[in-house]
């Protein structure tokens, strides 16, 4: 059973009524679609010096911005390409991932991945993990030898919180029912802006402080169970997004 935050249950229009609308998934991507933050480990486990510690502290408290914490990072970090995509061939997605992209495809559903790490390292992973077809938006790396230049195509000019602004992204597709999948900070704004939240750890903690509505889940195996069915019923997906 997928535990319903109190405030999603008080929705006013939960009953089907089918609609046109179409919609768009966004998720997140470490924590989310994996099962542990890669881009923090790989700071930690390809980093020449203990810089990276000072850096996460202040973004933990405030003082700087993930931009300026990644820029900062990225500068004790020597690994080259081919040593970081042996790395990233042994991560492992979340099983119910590629069930759930299944699912929103037969249903005529998009869904892109938004994150706040880099390309680069999320195509790596899926690749590896036999992912085709999903549009990915985050940060990118270039590689001079073993040091990792980044840029940030998306960050905001008027918030320095997040290097890239995932918001933008749920705006560009208000003509849509919005969708959102997270656990982190970086998914706080993007989660407010669309029209159903699927939230866990700190981002459901932040949506329970602020009474938004959302829907907790430990694992995309709960999302799956929310949409789909594992025992050969029909998929609820169409009931579900009638009352988004
Ligand atoms: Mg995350």
């Amino acid at each position: 059973m997928v535990p319903t935050h109190p405030m999603f249950s008080q929705r006013p229009d939960m009953s089907f009524s089918p609609n046109g609308k179409q919609a768009i998934v966004f998720f997140d991507f470490d924590n989310t679609i994996t099962h542990f933050d890669i881009l923090d480990d790989i700071i930690e486990r390809f980093s020449i010096n203990r810089d990276w510690v000072r850096f996460e502290d202040d973004w933990s408290n405030g003082r700087i911005g993930s931009k300026e914490c990644l820029e900062g990072q990225l500068k004790s970090v020597r690994v080259t390409k081919q040593t970081l995509s042996e790395y990233l061939s042994t991560i492992e997605l979340d099983p119910s991932f590629g069930k759930l992209l299944s699912l929103f495809k037969k249903n005529g559903i998009e869904f892109v991945i938004v994150s706040d790490s880099f390309s680069f390292i999320i195509k790596e992973i899926l690749r590896h993990n036999g992912i085709r077809g999903v549009k990915v938006y985050a940060n990118n790396v270039k590689f001079r030898g073993d040091e990792l230049i980044p840029s940030f195509p998306y960050a905001s000019k008027d918030c320095t919180r997040c290097a890239h602004c995932k918001k933008k992204h749920v705006l560009e597709h208000k003509d849509k029912k919005t969708i959102y999948i997270g656990d982190g900070l970086s998914d706080i704004c993007p989660a407010q802006e669309s029209d159903m939240v699927f939230a866990k750890e700190n981002l459901l903690d932040h949506l329970r402080k602020t009474q938004t509505p959302c829907v907790a889940f430990r694992n995309l195996g709960d999302v799956y169970r929310y949409f789909g069915t594992l025992d050969g019923t029909k998929p609820k997906v169409k009931k579900v997004l009638a009352a988004v």
